[in-house]
Order: C-alpha cells, then structure tokens, then sequence
C-alpha cells in the first residue's frame, strides 16, 4: 500500500531537477517559461526543486562540457530510482549548432545521451514551451509504468 501511494505521488507531483550543462541559455529560458501563469506546468503538480536527492525527473540542457561529465554523472547518481531524464533541445540531442559542420568541438563530451540514459528528448532550438510541456508530460506517463 506504501509503494502505491509513492506511486500515486510520484506520478500526480513529479519533482523535476534542472541541470545546465553548457550552451547559450536559451532553453534554460523557455524550460522556466513553463512556469509563468501563461503556461503555468503547475498545475500539473510539476515542481521544480533544488536538490536532485529530491527529484524523479531530470531536464538535461545544452551540449556537456568536458567540465560538467563529473557533474552530470553525480546528479544523475543522485536522483532516487525509478527516474527520468528529459533532454531539452538541439544541443542536449545532438550538440546542435556547437557541433559545427559535424565537426567535434574539442571542449564537449558529448550530448547527453552519450553519458547518461535518455528516456524523452526534446528537440528544438529552443523548444517552445508548448512542447516542452508536452514532453514533460510524456515523461510523467513513462514515470506511471515504471
Ligand atoms: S538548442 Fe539552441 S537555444 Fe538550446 S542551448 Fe542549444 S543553441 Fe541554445
């Protein structure tokens, strides 16, 4: 009964921990304008929180800089089992306009998937918000089966 009622919380107010690993900020920008009371994800019962020991979904965004793989590892580690993690944009999918030409860029490890288990991704550059709550909530769906 503890474990469905976990479930049940989980599901109807997933916490979501948000993690910037490089690029210009502009899907950081659009992920918080999910908040505003225009599009208010609140109301879903999405809270963004501030310590991924806390969290059931990560929001992965940018390219990860060879600086940030630690990092990224130790948050990933640190968000409690089930998870989900949500890259958001160009840049966390494929490195976007980072990776120029296909070239490498000698200072990213990679986008995210490379490093950690994706389960949703977001493309755009940025992504709208509109569809940033679509794949937030696909992601509680995921969540719901886990
Ligand atoms: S996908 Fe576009 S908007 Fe998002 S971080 Fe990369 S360059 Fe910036």
């Amino acid at each position: 009964m503890f474990l469905s009622l976990k479930k049940k919380a989980r599901v109807h107010s997933p916490w979501i921990y948000h993690f910037h690993t490089g690029g210009c900020n502009g899907c950081d920008i659009e992920t918080f304008a999910t908040l505003i009371p225009r599009f208010d994800i609140e109301r879903f019962g999405v809270k963004l929180v501030s310590s991924p020991r806390h969290a059931d979904i990560i929001i992965v965004n940018g390219p990860v800089t060879k600086q940030f793989v630690p990092m990224l590892l130790r948050v990933y580690n640190q968000v409690p089992n089930p998870k989900i993690v949500i890259a958001i944009g160009s840049c966390a999918l494929t490195c976007g306009v980072f990776n120029r030409n296909g070239e490498e860029n000698y200072a990213l490890a990679g986008p995210a998937e490379k490093l950690i288990p994706v389960d949703v991704c977001i493309p755009g550059c940025p992504p709208k918000p509109e569809a940033i709550i679509q794949g937030i909530m696909y992601a509680i769906q995921k969540l719901s089966s886990l």
